[in-house]
Order: structure tokens, then C-alpha cells, then sequence
């Protein structure tokens, strides 16, 4: 008979809890060891984290510092933006996870001492920690357009994270009138969800078709190419022929050089000026500012870290999953955030046990709505390759272009479905 140790008990559920987002996880034990795990970010990745560390041993004292009371996913506002969703539906609170145990602080943290291992809140609180993930997301870059801050978002919404800015958006596209021009413009690479700019543009296409036929969109990429681009183009092609221009990268030079609002206007690196009645800035973005505070960040902006445990390459101690990281080979996405979240805690656990983290594997499938009964996916498995340095697709597969309209149709009712399963594993 095997007589498996505590060691090698973590090891074996630190490989396993890593391989699916939903349904598999961590059996409830307490081991006794007291020792304070922090999390900095209470959402896709951030939230996970903190259950699965609290689910695989109810011992460690979990703290997860999140800035607001409720988050509103960014997964589903592009539906919200197109107007079949409302924004309550994407909006979550904490309670799930305070019954779990987690000692919930809805504060901003605003530093960290990583020699003497405490978070410092606005509040005027510190929280000590043994190992602290961190997972705030994405800031966006207001010093890289000419002309777009903060002030000018309130004019042209980028709706890149979820809430009041989605409901802005929303109700600039209500008001405008048929016959406008909506321009969109995407960043260049690496940005939060590849494929969203382009589900959004599916989502107000489908808008304007109902209620504003003689509109336009108008889309200034800074890219040549981008996520799921056949697919997409494809649905354009036979749900919204003529509505939609998409000019590349090439063509715009790199994107958007500068906007001004007071003449609702947008011009190219190339040197062209566009006017439109709504205009959605997407600026480019780096890791959210707590990262930068901390020393989590090199030159890129983003947050180098071991692609096995989630440990910073940086700072010993801290663990950076969900967008802010750079994990090599996935996308930056919620549900790689999840799953970078099952690896990150099993490797967190495992270590404060001093026992050996697992080899994981990583999952990502990501919907898209092209119309209310059109959808598209993409999904992955994923293994860290052999030296570590990268993480490797093992299998997947995409919408295949031949798709039947049924097969089309059940893309949309597994989308609702992963979105309900995905924010349960979350908030739940
Ligand atoms: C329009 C759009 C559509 C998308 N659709 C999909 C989709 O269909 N599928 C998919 O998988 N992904 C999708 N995504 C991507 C997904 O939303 C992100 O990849 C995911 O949310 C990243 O998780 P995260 O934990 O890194 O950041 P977030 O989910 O943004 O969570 C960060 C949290 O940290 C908090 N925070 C930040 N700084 C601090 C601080 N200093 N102190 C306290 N709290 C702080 C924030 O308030 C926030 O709650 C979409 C994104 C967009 C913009």
C-alpha cells in the first residue's frame, strides 16, 4: 500500500487543481500552519486565487484587498454595450466569498513592503503576508494618444474595464442618430482580451442593423491582423455587409496619434482625420499601477514571472497572475486569468508547505457573440514546456468556418453558460 505524505499530497493536488477552470479543485484540509496569504484584486484572476488558496487549506488566513464593493466582469459588456444585457447582470458583490472565510477589505492597496512583507491600504491599514498574488488587472495608458486622458474618456469611452464606462458607451450609442458614424479604435499588441474590440464591433453592428440602419462603423486598427480575424470578418460579411470599414495598421500607420473632442475627432499616425458622432478610444494598456508601485513591472510595463508557481522573476514572495503577468503563451484573458489563478494558489499552498509545486497545465476557451443567435469560440489546453520558459498549446480548436447555423446558434447558449460557470467559480 502507498502511504501518500502531506508533501506529496500537495504535490499531486497542486498538478491536478491547475488542469480544469470548473469542478475540479481542492479537497478542504487544514494543516495547521497559520500562515497569511494576501491577495491584491478581486477579480477574474484575484478572487480565485484567494478561494482556492482558502479552499485547499482553511488554516491560511486569506485577505483579498479589492477597491470596490462589486465588480462588473468585462466578459458579457460588450453585450451590455450592444444592448441585449443589462449592466445589473454583469455586476457581482463579495459575500460569496467572506463565507468562505476570506477576510474581504474593500480598500485601494497603494503600496507594498516586500522586504518586511505588509500591504498598506488607503485606509491607513497594513496586512502582513507570508506570500502575496496580486492580480489588479490592466491600467490604460493616457500619456500614449495625444490628447486622451481621463477627462477625454468621459467623451470617448475606451469601456475597457467594465462599469460606468460600459454604461456611457451604451448610452452615447442610444443618443446618437441613425446615420452616424461609430469609430473604434484597437490597440496595437500585447492588450486585455484580443478578440474583444472586434466582438464589440459584432455587438453594435447588430444594434444599428435593428434600430439605426443608415449607421456606420468605422474601425482604425493599429494592427494588420487580430484574434479569430477569419471568423469575425466572416460574420461581418453575412450579418452586416456594407455596415462596417476596417482600416489596418498598415493603412493607419499604427493606429491613433491623437483625438480632440471638441471637433469629435480622431487622427492617424498616417495623418488622416476621422470625425464620428461616437468615438471609442481603446489606448494601449500596461499592468495596473499597485504592480508598478511594487517593483513587479520591467520595461514592457507587464509582470515577468515563473510560469510554473506565478512567483515574480522580480520579487520573491509575490505572485502576479490574470493580465498584469506575463504569461507566455496564454492570452490576456479571464479565463486564463482563472486558470493562471488554480495554478498560482496550488503553487502558493504548496510552497508555504515547503513541498514541491505541481507541473500544472492551463485552459482557455473564449466565446464570442457575433450576433444573438451567432457565436464563435476558440479553446486550448496548455502545458508549461520543458525548460519552463514557455507555456506550450497541446490541443485545441476553433468554430470551424463551414459551421452550421445550429452549430452557430449553440456557440451562444455554451457562451451564457461558461459566463455563468466562470463568475460561480469567481463570486460563489
Ligand atoms: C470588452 C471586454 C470583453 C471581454 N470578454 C472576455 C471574454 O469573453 N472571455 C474572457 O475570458 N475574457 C474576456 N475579457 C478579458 C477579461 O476581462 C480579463 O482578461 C480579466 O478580467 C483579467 O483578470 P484580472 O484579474 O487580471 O483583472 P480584473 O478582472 O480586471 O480584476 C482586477 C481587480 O483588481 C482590482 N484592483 C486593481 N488595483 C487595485 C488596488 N490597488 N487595490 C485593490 N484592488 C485593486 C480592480 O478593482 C479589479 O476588481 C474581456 C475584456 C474586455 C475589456
Amino acid at each position: 500500500m502507498t502511504t501518500l505524505t502531506r508533501r506529496g499530497f500537495l504535490k499531486a493536488t497542486g498538478g491536478a487543481a491547475a488542469v480544469g477552470a470548473f469542478g475540479i479543485g481542492f479537497p478542504h484540509i487544514a494543516l495547521g500552519n497559520n500562515k497569511n496569504v494576501v491577495v491584491i484584486g478581486g477579480g477574474a484572476g484575484g478572487a480565485v486565487a484567494a478561494k482556492q488558496v482558502k479552499m485547499a487549506d482553511s488554516s491560511i488566513n486569506v485577505t483579498l484587498i479589492e477597491a470596490n464593493d462589486h465588480h462588473y466582469t468585462c466578459f458579457m459588456s460588450n453585450e451590455v454595450i450592444g444592448g441585449g444585457r443589462d449592466i445589473e447582470t454583469i455586476r457581482h458583490g463579495y459575500d460569496g466569498l467572506a463565507g468562505h472565510g476570506i477576510n474581504v477589505v474593500h480598500a485601494k492597496a497603494t503600496d507594498v513592503d516586500t522586504d518586511g512583507r505588509t500591504v498598506t491600504t488607503d485606509d491607513g491599514s497594513t496586512h502582513a503576508y507570508d506570500r502575496l498574488i496580486v492580480s489588479p488587472g490592466v491600467d490604460l495608458k493616457f500619456d500614449a494618444i495625444e490628447g486622451y486622458d481621463e477627462t477625454a474618456a468621459e467623451v470617448m469611452p475606451h469601456a475597457w474595464k467594465a462599469g460606468p464606462q460600459t454604461a456611457l458607451l451604451r448610452e452615447q450609442l442610444e443618443d446618437m442618430d441613425d446615420g452616424g458614424t461609430f469609430i473604434i479604435c484597437p490597440p496595437g499588441n500585447p492588450f486585455r482580451c484580443p478578440p474583444g474590440p472586434y466582438e464589440r464591433i459584432c455587438q453594435v453592428a447588430h444594434y444599428f442593423k435593428e434600430n439605426k440602419p443608415k449607421s456606420k462603423i468605422l474601425v482604425l486598427d493599429a494592427k494588420d491582423k487580430f484574434s479569430k480575424m477569419g471568423l469575425f470578418t466572416q460574420g461581418w460579411e453575412r450579418r452586416y455587409d456594407g455596415m462596417i470599414e476596417w482600416v489596418s495598421g498598415t493603412d493607419t500607420a499604427g493606429g491613433i496619434a491623437s483625438i480632440d473632442t471638441s471637433t469629435m475627432s480622431v487622427t492617424t499616425e498616417f495623418g488622416d482625420t476621422h470625425n464620428g458622432a461616437v468615438i471609442n478610444v481603446i489606448p494601449p494598456q500596461h499592468a495596473g499601477q499597485i504592480a508598478h508601485t511594487a517593483g513587479l513591472t520591467d520595461d514592457s510595463g507587464w509582470c515577468p514571472v515563473h510560469l510554473g508557481t506565478f512567483e515574480s522573476k522580480l520579487v520573491p514572495g509575490v505572485h502576479v497572475i490574470g493580465d498584469a503577468s506575463i504569461a507566455t503563451g496564454l492570452p490576456k484573458s479571464g479565463y486564463a486569468a482563472n486558470s493562471e489563478a488554480k495554478v498560482c494558489a496550488a503553487a502558493v499552498v504548496a510552497m508555504l508547505a515547503d513541498a514541491e509545486p505541481g507541473t500544472p497545465s492551463y485552459v482557455n476557451t473564449c466565446y464570442s457573440l457575433i450576433a444573438p443567435d451567432y457565436g464563435i469560440s476558440v479553446a486550448a489546453v496548455y502545458r508549461l514546456n520543458a525548460d519552463a520558459s514557455k507555456i506550450d498549446k497541446v490541443a485545441g480548436g476553433l468554430t470551424p468556418s463551414d459551421a452550421s447555423d445550429e452549430m452557430l446558434q449553440r456557440e451562444v447558449q455554451y457562451a451564457y453558460s461558461w459566463y455563468n460557470n466562470i463568475v460561480a467559480d469567481m463570486f460563489a
